[in-house]
């Protein structure tokens, strides 16, 4: 059993399960109101490969994420572009399904919208004033933190230090500053939901405590996303369940940061500016490789470096692809049909189950494609196609696609490859290796295949 690192208890725990065999998870999505960036790309990638390796160990898996679409920034981009939240919200939902689908990952089974939430969080705030642990100001409705057992858990903290850090507000109404906003009172202008306690608009800690637990159900499996969640929002969503006596996730998990050098992130330093214009400017499969590459609790550094560095690990894994003719699925792979090396697959699934130790796990695909490439020039077959296919399987494993057709030959070179195959129907032998001199030069490998001459780069 798959054995997770778990941010209450600050230790790896085995994930224990509501109901055998399934697997039920809540990872908090975006507010959608500019274009992703790379903190959305890591945590999206992060729990896609935790979703595609628990469907590859045999789990039905349950994942929930959610859009939320109303909040502060959506409403002054709307009043700054004279155009409504919807709209805005519409349209940067659209940019973030793109950068999803380009990054190849699985869209959720529920996509809970929160204004498509928003009674039962009425309803919720409503239980959470009658038990006495929320109260109303002049702004809005607020969670007392005190009167919640054990308020701080995810944080790790003592309370005294937490309270030091909390921002200040203007709002002199509030019990303590660690107590949060669970509905916020329209101002003027703003749009607003009609509730018992006044016209306006749902916290954002509120929404997804109501969501996960509506679509999940009480004490659903694990609760996910990146560690600036980790405090206040995902504590303040668990307060909300223990102040309303409800068994919450069971289970924490987050991923590291993102970080660009130490510096702001600026095209002019080399680096992205966002998701979307690394997906334009790269192999999108890169930025997959690069997570993977690191422990999803450590920080990593996204730069054109380390991107262009990932390409090339790419290039090595479509090179062997290309000399066996395997292309990767594209669907969630099952352990049950992938025929392969039996003993790797086992490794790499000790690997995967001891908290996703992705790095060694990518460090045993490349030793395949090593080998597999070692038989291909032993003229091994028969035992390249095992290795290059247990190779292939771990990657789709992962939801690393790997495409046998996905070398770009330039013109050029075609010429050249073309004028080699029509020399040696020639019979023109000194043509021929002249021809192979020129391609080996440019940093081909040249193959003769039954089709003809065959192009790789170096390994
Ligand atoms: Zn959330």
């Amino acid at each position: 059993m798959l054995r997770l690192h778990d941010t209450a208890s600050r230790e790896v725990q085995p994930l224990t399960l509501r109901d055998e065999g399934k697997v039920s998870m809540y990872v908090c999505g975006p507010t959608v109101y500019d274009l992703p960036h790379l903190g959305h790309g890591r945590f999206t990638l992060v729990f896609d490969v935790l979703r595609r390796y628990l469907i590859f160990s045999g789990f039905e898996v349950t994942y929930v994420s959610n859009i939320t679409d109303i909040d502060d920034n959506i409403i002054r981009r709307a009043e700054r572009e004279g155009r409504s939240e919807a709209e805005v919200a519409k349209e940067f939902e659209g940019h973030w399904w793109d950068a999803m689908d380009a990054l190849g990952v699985l869209r959720p089974d529920h996509t809970p919208h929160a204004t498509e939430f928003v009674g039962s969080m009425i309803t919720t705030i409503s239980q959470l004033l009658e038990r006495g642990v929320a109260y109303a100001t002049s702004d809005g409705v607020y969670l007392e933190t005190t009167k919640v057992e054990g308020y701080g858990l995810l944080a790790g903290q003592p309370l005294d230090s937490l309270r030091a850090g909390a921002r200040v507000e203007e709002n002199d109404e509030k019990r303590s500053p660690l107590d949060f906003a669970l509905w916020k009172a329209a101002k003027p202008g703003e749009p607003l939901w009609d509730a018992p306690f006044g016209g306006g608009r749902p916290g954002w800690h509120t929404e997804c405590v109501v969501m996960s637990l509506e679509l999940l159900g009480e004490g659903f499996d694990l609760h996910g996303g990146g560690l600036d969640l980790k405090f206040p929002h995902h504590e303040n969503e668990r307060a909300q369940a223990v102040a309303l006596g409800k068994d919450f996730a069971h289970h924490w998990t987050h991923n590291g940061w993102v970080m660009v050098e130490g510096e702001k992130m600026s095209k002019s330093l080399g680096n992205f500016t966002s998701l979307t214009d690394l997906l334009a400017s790269a192999d999108p499969r890169s930025y997959r490789l690069l997570v993977l590459r690191s422990h999803y609790r450590a920080p990593i550094e996204v730069t054109t470096e380390t991107i262009a560095d990932a390409e090339r690990g790419l290039a090595r894994l479509d090179s062997l692809a290309r000399r066996l003719h395997l292309t990767s699925p594209v669907a969630p792979l099952r352990r049950s049909d992938l025929n392969g090396d039996a003993a790797v697959i086992e490794s790499f699934c000790a690997l995967m189950d001891d908290d996703l130790q992705t790095p060694q796990a990518l460090a045993l695909i490349f030793d395949l494609v090593s080998s597999a490439n070692t038989a291909l020039d032993e003229g091994d077959q028969e035992r390249a196609t095992m290795l290059g296919e247990t190779a292939v399987g771990l990657c789709a494993a992962l939801g690393l696609s790997v495409k046998a057709a996905h070398l770009e030959i330039d013109a050029d070179t075609l010429a050249l490859a073309e004028a080699r195959d029509k020399a040696r129907d020639e019979k023109d032998f000194a043509a021929a290796d002249a021809l192979r001199d020129q391609l080996t030069a440019l940093g081909w490998v040249v193959e003769d295949t039954p089709d003809g001459t065959g192009l790789r780069r170096e390994e």
